[in-house]
């Protein structure tokens, strides 16, 4: 690929610092660089793994809000169409009840649009920085790690590990989840630590998924399906943090074939496809997302558990909320770290997530338990969100809402 223009930074200059420069820093510089503010960009990593990204398995479900800030952002147009998968509907099964919950089934007839959309990770964060680092108001610096920061009254201020300090008026962190520039804010945040990981590998099956995800939740672990492009699939299979070694050592037929078993042949014979990776399951949540010339956004501020697939597409909704208020504060010609807009991204930003997190963790933590009694119980949920009159399609209309991200649409209008 031919070496790409863009800005070497002048470390002194920027409006604001963004510590970290994963897919929601990186998406925040490019709305900051539109709305005229000019950003500098912090990451640890160095440049080579941020200009072509390794695939790491994460197969991203996005709603069609978050493809709008994508569009809005120059992300959308630099995907291939080939690396773009329609998610059509979602089905949800628990252990070896013949009972299907199903959502979005009649949508494409309905609407004539799909649920959402699936990308690799690594082509959405490599998307993320060829958009960005083209915009004149964004700098990176790369082998670059935060290790301390203050903020007066004037500005903010970090210290990187080799003893550089830099200043600016707003200070943000996109700095991942277990974020320490959080931390070094004072922010405390609630973790549920789910004690389970995700191992997570693509499969080749020989008959058609019909652009459906499905959800098994079998009794040991859990596996999701997650349809993509040319016959395959994401297997994310949810397990013990203790059994993680012995899921990834498998051989690439035994992991197909438990794929094969746990699905019910519904995918015909599989075979496996690339490496296989596994992440930790701990959903996080920022006390509070700003503070004077502080803000948190992405996973720093919402790190969802990834069975309601909502992280990046949180990241984006804050990176859109954020830039608009920030862009209403500067045509009045104030200072961009004033805390007013700051607290009114907050405050939209946790309207929109809050029950989310909330809901993802009560769903998983009641689906994961193999216990008798919440096993009955989450048989009669799903019954009951199946074929309750009336509260089936109240269930699902809502799922299907927050699935598209449509969720809430008014009070950003
Ligand atoms: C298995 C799996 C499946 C998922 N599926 C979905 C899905 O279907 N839909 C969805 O919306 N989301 C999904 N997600 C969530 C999504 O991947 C994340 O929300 C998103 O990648 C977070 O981006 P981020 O930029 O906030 O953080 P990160 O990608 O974690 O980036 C943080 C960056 O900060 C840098 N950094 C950290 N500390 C420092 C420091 N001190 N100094 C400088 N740099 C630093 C890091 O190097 C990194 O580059 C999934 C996640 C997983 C694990």
């Amino acid at each position: 690929m031919p070496a790409m223009p863009e800005h070497t930074p002048s470390p002194s200059s920027a409006d604001v610092l963004i510590v970290g420069a994963g897919p929601a820093g990186l998406a925040l510089g490019a709305a900051l660089s539109d709305i005229g503010l000019s950003c500098l960009l912090l990451e640890q990593q160095p440049r080579a793994a941020l200009e072509d990204p390794a695939e790491d398995g994460r197969e991203i479900a996005l709603t069609h809000r978050a493809r709008a800030v994508m569009e809005q952002l120059g992300l959308w147009s630099r995907l291939d169409a080939a690396d773009i998968a329609p998610l059509n509907q979602a089905r949800v099964v628990d252990g070896s009840s013949p009972l299907v919950l199903h959502f979005g089934q009649d949508r494409a007839a309905r609407t004539g649009e799909p649920l959402g959309w699936l990308v690799p990770n690594h082509l959405i964060r490599r998307a993320a920085w060829q958009a960005a680092v083209l915009r004149p108001g964004v700098q990176v610096l790369t082998d670059a790690r935060v290790t301390a920061i203050e903020r007066d009254p004037q500005a903010a201020h970090v210290t990187l590990a080799d003893g550089r300090r830099l200043s600016a008026r707003l200070l943000v962190a996109a700095d991942s989840r277990f974020s320490s520039t959080r931390r070094m804010a004072g922010i405390g945040a609630a973790m549920h630590d789910f004690g389970r990981s995700v191992v997570v590998g693509r499969v080749q099956h020989t008959q058609p998924h019909g652009g459906v995800a499905w959800e098994c939740f079998r009794y040991g672990n859990t596996l999701a399906l997650l349809p993509m492009n040319n016959d395959q699939s994401s297997a994310v299979v949810t397990v013990g943090a203790d059994r993680v070694a012995e899921w990834l050592a498998l051989s690439d037929g035994e992991f197909a074939a438990r794929i094969q078993a746990q699905s019910d042949g519904r995918l015909g014979s599989l075979q496996a496809v690339g490496p296989r990776h596994h992440y930790p399951l701990v959903g996080v949540y920022a006390q509070r997302f700003v503070a004077p010339r502080f803000a948190l956004i992405g996973d720093a501020a919402v790190g969802m558990h990834p069975v309601t697939a909502h992280g990046w597409n949180f990241g984006l909704y804050g990176v859109e909320v954020l830039a608009r208020e920030l862009a209403a504060n500067r045509q009045r010609g104030a200072d961009p770290g004033d805390l007013a807009p700051l607290m009114r991204y907050e405050s939209e930003h946790r309207r929109t997530t809050l029950p989310v997190w909330a809901g993802t963790n009560a769903i998983v933590t009641l689906f994961t338990d193999e216990r008798t009694v919440p096993r009955l119980a989450r048989r009669a949920v799903l019954a009951l969100a199946e074929h309750a009159p009336g509260l089936s399609q109240l269930v699902k209309a809502g799922i299907e809402r927050q699935l598209t991200g449509r969720a809430g649409a008014a009070t950003r209008a």
